[in-house]
């Protein structure tokens, strides 16, 4: 969970005046052999850009995703290595899964930018954040999450996405599923409804007025 002490250092939401009505889409969790490439057709289809933070483990694996991402518009962000609670881990770990994922999409796409890092399950701490800065990344949370991972029907996570989106909002939306998870459960790396609510979710966001930028600049 979200540690209280430490929300001023890590953005939920980009606020860039209320007149443009930008709302933000980030995928974790991926990238996804599955997955990733049909969110990355829903996206293509409505001229859409988003953000994906993914597990470098993976990026290694699929590193012609991550040049897809790229080449297509979207951002790459930090999702560490492994995915694990940065919070219970020692300085030196944070350290590593933070660098070795930024290594892991570079070596994947060298044109790569990573300037973001989203921590798993939103486990901010003050080693998190100095191990960010440190590599030139900001912290970015979420302020809408429709918990889609938990596969709670197509009309849920749109609902549940319009219930709460207001200008500057970024949505916490999954093209994968952490390693842990993967193995636990059969259903639990199925991501078709995440596919069939975003192309709907767009469309709806469209007529609400809404524009679907790319995260902004940081300093
Ligand atoms: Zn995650």
């Amino acid at each position: 969970m979200t540690h209280v002490g430490c929300l001023y250092k890590v953005r939920s939401e980009c606020s860039d005046g209320a007149s443009h009505r930008s709302v933000y889409l980030t995928f974790d969790d991926g990238p996804n052999p599955l997955f990733t490439p049909e969110i990355l057709d829903v996206l293509a289809e409505q001229g859409v850009p988003a953000t994906f933070f993914v597990i470098g483990a993976y990026a290694a694996d699929q590193p012609k995703l991550i040049r897809r991402m790229i080449a297509e518009g979207h951002e790459v962000g930090n999702h560490t290595m492994t995915h694990p609670d940065l919070s219970k881990c020692g300085f030196g770990e944070v350290q590593r899964e933070i660098y070795e994922t930024n290594k892991a999409i570079m070596t994947a796409c060298p044109q790569a930018s990573v300037r973001y890092i989203r921590a798993p399950y939103g486990a901010w701490s003050e080693d998190v954040f100095t191990a960010s800065e440190i590599a030139g990344l900001a912290a970015l949370h979420w302020s809408v999450d429709p918990r889609d991972w938990s596969r709670p029907g197509v009309d849920a996570i749109v609902d549940t996405v319009l219930a709460s989106v207001r200008p500057g909002a970024i949505a916490l939306l999954h093209d994968g599923c952490p390693p842990d998870e993967l193995r636990q459960c059969t259903d639990a790396g199925l991501r078709d409804q995440t596919v069939t609510a975003l192309s709907r979710l767009i469309s709806a966001l469209h007529d609400r007025g809404f524009v679907i930028r790319s995260l902004p600049q940081h300093h």
